[in-house]
């Protein structure tokens, strides 16, 4: 067996192996998954904008105007009307001064965090931040010093530990944690950030259409439009499309397009994507009872969840992380699940750490509540199936209360 292979069924024998499934059709609330109807419960396309009819029109038609491929990178002749229409809505939506798109949230992360700190500087980075920023601070070749979870304390000690030293210094973080769903402590981030001289980037995938007046994010609920020295952004998410921008000022804009390298090394976002983005964020600001709609889908899972013996929370953010701990539990659980026709894809390292692997539900606007109820009692069959104990089974606050209860 070639070493590829053995390493593959080590990753089998640990219950941690991976393959794509398929879907067929459109992206919905529910959708044909490997021939089967099933309620999809982990799809980031949070507003069901991804087939909406008005952004799937808008990306037929610009692909119809500008054609499918833009051809080369930004900097080259990849800059088309289309991406300079979106950068200049974003950043007003942001409340920055300039905004500047990437080929993913992926590449965003890379761009900005490799723009900002390079060798002999600093970064301070949230224990639970997504794989695109950790990936972004290995690639910078900056020092990494990794922050327990939210810990405010420990970021100021590891802060006060290097005051003095040489270099840029750089605080980063997802503002709502993708995998488990709670808030980065924004108000208190940028205070530190300013006490210690450091830059901050906020990384609000998980937040933007779903948190804030209008979808503008969490650091717009918290009052902090403009706070950070660059926000990132995806496309790809309550946005219904792919791409990303980062939004700062000006000059930061600048900075990147001539430093960034995944923004000068990778071929422009295709047009039909970009218009797509930009029907999508006018759709969203023209209708924001979409974001309630999420919100109550959300309030209803958890609810439904409770009903069914799980340690779920009461509030009502979009991501309800049901830990299970277990790799091969999770994946036994996500697999029974799928049989009966709900679809929550395991989440296992290292995506999330060892012994948290859990089902990462997420909701959408366009789900019903009969769906969110029939996925809740489904969920505790196919635990009971699999011989788990739904009450052993919720969000990470949740089962940290019960163990010290
Ligand atoms: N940041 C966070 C917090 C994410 O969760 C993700 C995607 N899972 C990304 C960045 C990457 O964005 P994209 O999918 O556009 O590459």
């Amino acid at each position: 067996m070639s070493d590829l292979g053995q390493r593959l069924e080590e990753l089998a024998e640990l219950g941690l192996e991976r393959r794509t499934r398929l879907i067929e059709g459109p992206q919905g609330p529910q959708v044909l998954l490997d021939g089967r109807p099933v309620v999809l419960l982990c799809s980031n396309n949070y507003l069901g904008l991804a087939a909406h009819p008005q952004v799937r029109q808008a990306a037929a038609e610009a692909a119809l105007q500008f054609g499918v491929g833009a051809g080369a990178s930004r900097l080259v002749s990849g800059t088309m009307s289309v991406h300079r229409q979106l950068e200049q809505a974003l950043a007003e939506f942001e409340g920055t001064e300039a905004c500047v798109l990437f080929g993913s949230g992926y590449l965003a992360n890379m761009g900005v965090i490799g723009a900002l700190v390079g060798s002999g500087d600093l970064i301070f980075s949230d224990a639970l931040n997504h794989a695109s920023i950790v990936d972004g601070c290995r690639l910078s070749r900056a020092q990494v010093l990794v922050y327990r979870h939210l810990d405010l304390e420990h970021l100021e000690h590891l802060l006060a530990q290097h005051r003095g030293r040489d270099g840029r210094r750089l605080i980063v973080t997802d503002s709502v944690f993708s995998m488990d769903g709670d808030l980065a402590p924004l108000v208190e981030l940028v205070e530190l950030a300013k006490r210690h001289g450091a830059r901050l980037v906020v990384d609000e995938a998980h937040a933007t259409g779903a948190l804030g007046p209008g979808g503008r994010g969490a650091l717009a609920a918290a009052g902090l439009e403009g706070e950070p020295d660059a926000i990132v952004g995806t496309l790809g998410k309550a946005l219904g499309s792919y791409g990303a921008y980062v939004c700062a000022s000006a000059e930061t804009v600048r900075y990147l397009v001539n430093v960034a390298r995944a923004l000068i090394f990778s071929t422009a976002p295709p047009p039909p994507a970009i218009a797509a983005a930009s029907a999508a964020l006018d759709l969203m600001q023209r209708r924001p009872q979409l974001i309630g709609d999420l919100h109550l889908a959300a309030g209803t899972l958890r609810r439904e969840l409770r009903t069914q013996g799980f340690a779920a929370g009461d509030g009502d953010m979009h991501i309800v992380p049901l830990v299970v701990r277990d790799a091969r539990a999770a994946m036994a659980l996500c697999e029974a699940a799928i049989e009966r026709g709900i679809f929550a894809q395991a989440i296992r390292p290292p995506t999330v750490p060892a012994g948290s692997s859990r089902l990462r539900l997420t909701a959408m606007a366009t789900h019903t509540p009969q769906q969110m109820q029939s996925a809740a009692l489904v969920l505790r069959e196919a635990a009971m199936q699999v011989g788990l104990d739904p009450t052993l089974i919720g969000e990470p606050a949740r089962m940290a209360l019960a163990a010290s209860a």
